[in-house]
């Protein structure tokens, strides 16, 4: 089969990789001049910054991304994340571990920062919501009618925004629950070595190997539909027909590019309504360890800092000999857009203040939104692979499987496309 793939992000490079090791004839076009999409490096004064993700893996090597890299052939080593993360919470002098005003608790102890009643309640609802998980309302919500306790709403906040980049009451109950679920399933985070190049250039390989093309600087300007049917693309003006069409930009851009083709009206106004997650990311390149340990530092109590990484701890070589890389992310609300600047500004105090004596000088702060966001599709919002043209579908964060969180979820959605076209 003939596949035509628009877009070299992770979910073009995945699904272009999965088609050629079974024999399909694939091309990929990428408007860019490099392949990756957000999941690159890019690099400054040595060290590895990326396009977008935190050079995390989710779910580690136990998880579905890993699992296909294997199934695919493609070279790569993740390394798990020890520990999975911590919270830094307010302390006082006399507690092990503290610093300035704080000390880092294990992600499992979030409860020892509620009230004694709440902390009883807890064990109560972890025991009852594993039988029957909540549904129907927003995380928020499910926290307030339960334990109703700020620090549940920070710690909540903290985990959504890192994770996610949505705060706990844009997140359906039931994703945050199989998100949750998923990270105790798999085992935990990982990081996988050369970052996301590592990973990119992996399945670049074999997309090569096995005879697959991988055209750069070639925007798709349409996707060519007879009958209800995708037929090809047209790129530069040259139509090249095939049998397939997989879209890695999202469905809203997929259905813009349909442009001859009377799409479902239903469709058309669902994928307009799709909200993407927005946020900020800043590196740090830092002359001694600002955390000591590769898992993620949860923030709940800083203004915006949803929480932040040391990839170093697992990777040197993302950094000149020495030296740390180190990534804060924070999560911007849909309403802070136009604000920009100031949330940045406060990331930057919260970093400031969080990091006071240390050495270290900011790199590169790094926003994301509209055209090149967090997430195409916020979590819990994704309208799966189908669309109503016969032979297109979308793959991506865009079309992400529920309870994927990130690239899992673009590489479950991978998998579910795979499994639609047997
Ligand atoms: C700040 C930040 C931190 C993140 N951290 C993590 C993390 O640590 N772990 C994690 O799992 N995920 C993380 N993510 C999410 C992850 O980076 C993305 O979900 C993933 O990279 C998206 O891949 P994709 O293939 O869906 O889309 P993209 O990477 O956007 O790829 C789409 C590609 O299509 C190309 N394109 C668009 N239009 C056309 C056209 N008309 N013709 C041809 N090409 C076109 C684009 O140039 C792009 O290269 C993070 C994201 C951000 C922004």
């Amino acid at each position: 089969m003939k596949v035509a793939i628009v877009g070299a992000g992770l979910g073009g490079l995945l699904t272009g990789a999965s088609l050629v090791r079974d024999n399909h004839e694939v091309d990929i076009f990428e408007r860019l001049p490099i392949y990756g999409g957000r999941f690159t490096n890019i690099d400054c004064k040595g060290f590895k910054l990326s396009t977008g993700a935190l050079h995390m893996v989710p779910h580690g090597p136990g998880g579905p991304l890993a699992k296909l890299l294997r199934d695919v052939g493609a070279d790569v080593e993740i390394v798990r994340c020890n520990p999975m993360a911590v919270i830094r919470v307010p302390a006082s002098r006399k507690d092990d571990n503290y610093y300035k005003g704080y000390k880092d608790i294990p992600f499992n102890n979030f409860g020892t920062q509620f009230s004694l009643w709440n902390r009883i309640k807890l064990f109560f609802l972890l025991a009852t919501t594993k039988r029957n998980p909540p549904t129907g309302v927003t995380f928020e919500e499910w926290i307030n009618r339960n334990l109703n306790e700020s620090n549940a709403r920070k710690i909540a906040d903290s985990f959504c925004g890192w994770a996610l980049s949505l705060r706990s009451k844009d997140v359906p109950v039931e994703e945050a629950f199989s998100i949750v679920r998923n990270l105790y399933q798999y085992g935990g985070t990982g990081v996988p070595i050369g970052g996301c190049k590592g990973i990119s250039d992996a399945l670049a390989d074999v997309i090569r190997e096995n005879g697959g093309k991988l055209h750069l600087k070639s925007e798709v300007e349409e996707i060519l539909v007879e009958n209800g049917t995708a037929t090809g693309v047209i790129v530069d003006g040259k139509e090249y027909l095939a049998d397939l069409v997989i879209s890695d930009i999202g469905h809203l851009q997929t259905s813009q590019l349909c442009k001859n083709s009377d799409l479902n009206e239903d469709y058309v106004k669902n994928v307009k309504d799709i909200k993407s997650s927005a946020g900020v990311k800043i590196c740090l390149g830092a002359n001694e360890p600002l955390i000591g340990h590769s898992g993620v530092l949860l923030t709940p109590f800083c203004r915006r800092v949803n929480g932040i990484n040391e990839v170093t701890n697992i990777d040197p070589g993302l950094a000149p000999p020495g030296k740390h890389l180190v990534m804060a992310h924070q999560c911007v609300s849909w309403d802070r857009l136009g604000n920009l600047e100031e949330e940045i500004n406060m990331g930057l105090k919260d970093l400031e203040e969080l990091f006071a004596g240390k050495d270290y000088e900011v790199l590169l702060v790094q926003s994301y939104h509209n055209g090149w966001p967090v997430n195409r599709a916020a979590s819990g919002s994704d309208p799966g692979n189908k669309t109503p043209v016969e032979n297109l579908f979308v793959v991506g964060d865009g079309a992400k499987e529920e309870g994927g969180i990130e690239i899992e979820g673009i590489a479950l959605g991978v998998m579910n496309t795979l499994k639609l076209l047997q």
